[in-house]
Formats: structure tokens, C-alpha cells, sequence
């Protein structure tokens, strides 16, 4: 019933994995000319063209990763890579890969994390796929906003009625209260070269792991989502 392969997911994936490989395929072709540009001069520089055919295969690893992506997210519920994981540690995990784009962004990241573990039972890189997306979403929304400081906030912790729950906050714009919905539908997005697919694919996600994916405005401004999945053991 939950498998990720419906007509409408497929199709907002493939127009995310098009939009995604964009960006390596543009640098594969910078790098291409600029290697002919090297080649033409009188004395060309062999270890630059070096560099250059180095930085084509990365970008082309880059896109092979983006495609496995996808495709694991296209799995049937059968196919999906189950895995017991802690919540935590795949928080921290996630952390360490924003934190050099939250530098360049001037975005200070802090969390809390409940003690000991949280285990969930789903496939790591797909919920690390939601994080990184609404954290993502997060930092974008607070680029326009200035003179406060710009702070994201993932805590974890357990529910009353003993799910895992991370949520993760920031100190940006926030969402008109009635778009609270609307921003996980496919191809909504206020950003220019958005694709308006990161909270679509996140609530699928979500929810395929039996859990649920929510987005508020917090009283001191900026929004907050919530990510609650069920344990993987209870009782
Ligand atoms: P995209 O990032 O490509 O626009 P998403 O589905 O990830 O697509 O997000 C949809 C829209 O939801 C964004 O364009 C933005 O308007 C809104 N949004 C998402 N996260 C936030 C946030 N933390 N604060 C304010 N608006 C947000």
C-alpha cells in the first residue's frame, strides 16, 4: 500500500532528479571547455588539464550519487533496505554534513538530543534525505532575514506516547498559516529556481515509515518541523 513507486511520486521524482543533475552536467560542461580553452594555447598546461579531467570525474560522481538516490527512494516497501538505527546518531551525522554550508551562511546550529538511543526502523539515507531537506528549506528561509541572529535547531525526543520526535526550528521568515499544508504539495515553492519537491518527497518519506512530518510557526518567529516516527521496538 505505502510503496514510494505511485504514478505522482515517480513523477515528482524524476523532475527532481532532472533539476538535481542540472548542477553536475553545467560544471562537466564548464570544465570540458575550459580544458579545450587550455589546449588551444600555445604552451598548454598539462597538470591544469590534469585538475580539470579530476574535477570532471568528481562532478560525474556527483550525478552517478544523485541517481542512486533516487532510485533507492523508488523502491517497493519489499525492496526497502530496513535498518535499525538510532535517531541521534543519524542526527549528528546529518549536523556534520550541513555545517560547512551553514558556516557560509552565517546559520549557527545547535541541538539537544534526548538521552540514550532512539531506534527507528527504516532505511538511514532516506531519513537522512528528510533532514537534510527541511534543514535545507530552513537556512534558505532565514537568508532573507537580517538583523536577527540565524539559528536552526534540531532536538530530539520522545513523545508521550513513546514515538521518536525531531524537530528541527529556525529563526527565519515562517509560513503564512495558511500555507502550512500547501508547502508539502508537489510543486509548491516561493523560491526562483525551486522545484517546490524537497517537503513532498520528505512526507513521503515519512510516511512510509508509518510516521508523520508537520510544519508550524513558532511564537518568537521562524518555523518549526516536526518529524515523529514510530520506535522500532515498543513495550
Ligand atoms: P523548494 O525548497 O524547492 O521550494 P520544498 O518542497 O522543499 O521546495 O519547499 C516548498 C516551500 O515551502 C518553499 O518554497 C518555501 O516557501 C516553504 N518553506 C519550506 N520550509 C520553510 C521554512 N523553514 N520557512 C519558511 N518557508 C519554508
Amino acid at each position: 500500500m505505502i510503496h514510494l513507486n505511485q504514478s505522482a511520486t515517480a513523477g515528482a521524482l524524476s523532475a527532481s532528479i532532472a533539476h538535481e543533475l542540472n548542477q553536475p552536467l553545467g560544471a562537466i560542461r564548464s570544465n570540458a571547455e575550459a580544458a579545450s580553452l587550455v589546449l588551444r594555447s600555445a604552451c598548454p598546461d598539462m597538470k591544469l588539464i590534469e585538475q580539470i579531467l579530476v574535477d570532471i570525474q568528481e562532478d560525474d560522481q556527483r550525478a552517478h550519487d544523485i541517481i542512486s538516490r533516487m532510485r533507492g527512494l523508488l523502491k517497493k516497501r519489499g525492496e526497502i533496505d530496513w535498518q535499525e538505527f538510532d535517531l541521534n546518531e543519524l542526527t549528528t551525522t546529518a549536523i556534520k554534513i550541513l555545517q560547512a554550508e551553514a558556516m557560509r551562511r552565517g546559520v549557527v546550529v545547535s541541538t539537544s538530543r534526548a538521552p540514550g538511543a532512539m531506534l527507528v526502523r527504516a532505511d538511514k539515507i532516506h531519513v537522512q534525505q528528510v533532514i537534510l531537506n527541511i534543514a535545507t528549506n530552513a537556512m534558505d528561509a532565514m537568508l532573507e532575514v537580517a538583523g536577527r541572529e540565524r539559528k536552526l535547531t534540531l532536538e530530539t525526543r520522545m513523545t508521550k506516547d513513546s514515538k521518536v520526535e525531531l524537530s528541527i526550528s529556525d529563526s527565519g521568515r515562517g509560513i503564512p498559516d495558511d500555507q502550512l499544508a500547501t508547502i508539502f504539495e508537489p510543486f509548491y515553492t516561493t523560491k526562483p529556481a525551486g522545484t517546490g519537491l524537497g517537503l513532498s518527497i520528505a512526507r513521503t518519506i515519512v510516511e512510509t515509515y508509518g510516521g508523520k512530518v508537520w510544519a508550524s510557526n513558532r511564537s518568537e518567529g521562524g518555523a518549526v518541523f516536526r518529524v515523529v516516527l514510530p520506535l522500532a521496538r515498543t513495550g
